[in-house]
């Protein structure tokens, strides 16, 4: 009897560590399949720009691995001039430092490629200005513990921690249209806070004196773009366009910092 009793509980033990191989195989092997299968084609796109994949720094190759990749390597006619990666910005405090090349989901670059492209139907002397793009959640809480603002005008300006910003996932971009050199008059510079940048009550902003006619009509250029390509625009910063609703976004890995992506 207590042979039995053994023969059945090996069996038994067997049995379910011969499942749990199986299951564990069946799982890598999915998962491994789509990382290559996105890291492979992002890398094509990557080395369109750079010849040499290794000159990219660690960060980079970890953000690539995670389908995060540079917009000039999916359109490199899109204009760069990252703001935290430099003093002029709303803080005069360079976040990025070394840091300086603007990152994005792939598929949230190809829609910035498509907002180029619409501009371009528009005006062939047009192009998009992009101020900022990924900014890892470190900087975030960076920003907000800096930030002298306060109440409902802090929290509509810097995203609070507590909730993330789109672009720590790389789905959000800030942008604006320029000609040339020359960007368009938007009513205010990149990162002013405050409602001659918010983009909800414009047309009382002209009544009031406090935004021209030109000025309303160069954002709509700008916004008319970046929504038939994908993007949603924001209440408060007329620079500011996202890929994603907030409720879809914890199906994209969001990066932490210089060294570290949480999934
Ligand atoms: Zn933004």
């Amino acid at each position: 009897m207590r042979d039995l009793i053994k023969k059945t509980v090996l069996f038994f033990v067997i049995f379910v560590l011969f499942s749990c191989e199986n299951h564990v195989r069946e799982v890598t092997v999915q998962y491994y399949d789509s990382v290559y299968y996105k890291n492979y084609y992002s890398l094509l796109h990557v080395q369109k720009v750079r010849k040499q994949y290794e000159q990219l720094s660690a960060f980079e190759h970890m953000l690539i691995t995670h389908n995060i990749v540079p917009i000039q390597s999916v359109d490199s006619s899109i204009q760069i001039n990252l703001k935290y990666a430099g003093n002029d910005n709303f803080w005069n405090v360079n976040f990025y430092k070394v840091h300086n090349c603007a990152y994005l989901q792939y598929e949230t670059a190809l829609k910035l490629r498509k907002a180029q492209q619409l501009l371009w139907e528009v005006d062939s002397t047009y192009s998009l200005l992009v101020f900022d793009a990924l900014r890892p959640y470190c900087i975030q809480v960076d920003m907000w513990n800096k930030c002298s603002l306060s109440g409902i005008k802090k929290r509509n300006f810097v995203a609070s921690p507590t909730h993330k910003s789109l672009h720590n996932y790389g789905l959000a971009v800030d942008v604006t249209v320029c000609r040339g050199s020359k960007e368009l008059d938007m009513g205010t510079l990149f990162d002013v806070p405050g409602r001659t940048s918010y983009t909800y009550n414009e047309d009382k902003l002209v009544k009031v004196g406090a935004l021209s006619k030109q000025q309303v009509q160069n954002r709509r250029i700008l916004r008319k773009a970046m929504r038939e390509a994908g993007f949603i625009p924001n209440k408060y910063e007329w620079w500011h366009f996202s890929s994603e609703y907030r409720k879809n976004v914890n199906q994209f890995p969001y990066v932490y910092c210089f060294d570290s992506i949480a999934n």
